[in-house]
């Protein structure tokens, strides 16, 4: 039975964290400074497997959501990730398999993982300058390398490819309109971000958010765009078409106008803590469920009392407080986006 919130907002999208690894360290999301070579990573053994993994993705399925994301941490560092989407592909009710990439080990990955169900992918693409790309990843990987990945999607079944691009002023906003030109070019479809505040590692300043008001006047100054009715309530991007038939380009406006009221996701970190918002605190444990054999119905019972309790704004509170007062969050590596 499905279940809502006390917004009235249905459970409809699970976000899966397979791993807190990555193999990048972006300075939004994993500085170097602090992700340094002791950051202690989860150990392997409070790293949900893919049997519990499982367990939660059916009991969510049961409680309304249709779609699946698997994300990280950098999903593909997660050994036979492949394996796993073989046994959610399977999952009676996920109408949806995607995941949110860096890409860098995409040219390895795209087939087997499309064959095994995978249904889209999307591609975390900051900036197709390669000077830029290799100081934004932190450890120098080189453009071409997630380049190849990209081609390897999109001669799989995993399209349309997407691109993501988390925009900030002074770093990558002078890339905005080149990004826009690669993805027309090959028909993916991006959408750019503004650089939010989650976690407490990156030093976040309000002064770096482009606006995503700002971020369609620049593309439309270039290519004129007409907006896109949403294609489902709640749906996070707003969308723009090119006028001139080049497809569609999205902004992600969580800072500047937050969509918090058709907010319908679940997050699960890779140690199997749920997280009803992306900006909340502890999450609910629920690896000593999964592990003291509740099974399915015991995840489903937690998921629903979790669920329906949600008051979760965070986005809309954040425009509506001052940063002082904000409480200690938890990171975007560990939650996965
Ligand atoms: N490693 C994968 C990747 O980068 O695609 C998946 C995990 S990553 C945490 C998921 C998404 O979160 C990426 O598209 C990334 O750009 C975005 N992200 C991370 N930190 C962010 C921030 N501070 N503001 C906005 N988006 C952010
Ligand atoms: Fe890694 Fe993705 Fe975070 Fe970059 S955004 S550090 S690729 S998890
Ligand atoms: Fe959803 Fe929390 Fe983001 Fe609001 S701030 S849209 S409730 S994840």
């Amino acid at each position: 039975m499905t279940v809502t919130d006390q917004m009235g907002r249905p459970l409809r999208d699970l976000r899966v964290s397979v791993t807190d690894r990555c193999n990048f360290r972006c300075g939004y999301c994993m500085p170097r400074e602090v992700f340094g070579p002791g950051f202690k990573f989860l150990p392997r053994s409070e790293v949900l497997t893919f049997e519990e993994i499982t367990v939660v993705v059916r009991a969510a399925v049961a409680l309304g959501a249709r779609k699946v994301r698997l994300t990280g941490g950098e999903p593909l560092l997660r050994r036979d990730l492949p394996e796993l989407v073989r046994m959610l592909a399977q999952v009676d009710g996920v109408e949806d398999l995607a995941m949110t990439t860096n890409g860098a080990l995409l040219d390895r990955y795209a087939a087997p993982l499309a064959e095994a169900g995978l249904n889209r992918v999307t591609v975390s693409l900051d900036s197709v300058d390669p000077v830029v790309f290799e100081a934004m990843n932190g450890v120098g990987v080189e453009l071409e390398q997630v380049l190849r990945g990209l081609e390897s999607a999109a001669a799989t079944a995993l399209h349309p490819v997407k691109l993501n691009a988390v925009i900030r002023r002074g770093v990558n906003d002078q890339g905005i309109v080149p990004l826009a030109a690669f993805a027309r070019d090959r028909g993916y479809v991006l959408r750019l971000i503004e650089y939010m505040d989650v976690g407490e590692t990156h030093g976040w300043r309000l002064e770096e958010v482009v606006p995503a008001r700002e971020v369609v006047a620049r593309i439309s100054a270039r290519w004129p765009l007409d907006p896109v009715a949403p294609a489902y309530p709640g749906e996070v991007a707003s969308r723009f078409r090119y006028r001139d038939g080049g497809g569609e380009v999205g902004v992600i406006s969580s800072v500047t106008a937050p969509f918090c009221g058709g907010c319908t996701r679940l997050r699960l970190s890779a140690d199997g803590r749920v997280h009803t918002c992306l900006f909340s605190r502890g999450g609910l444990d629920l690896r000593p469920t999964l592990r003291s054999g509740a099974g399915q119905s015991g995840a489903e019972a937690a998921l629903r009392s979790l669920w329906s309790a949600r008051r979760d704004r965070y986005s809309e509170e954040r425009a509506e407080m001052s940063a002082d007062h904000l409480a200690p969050k938890v990171e975007m590596s560990y939650l996965g986006g």
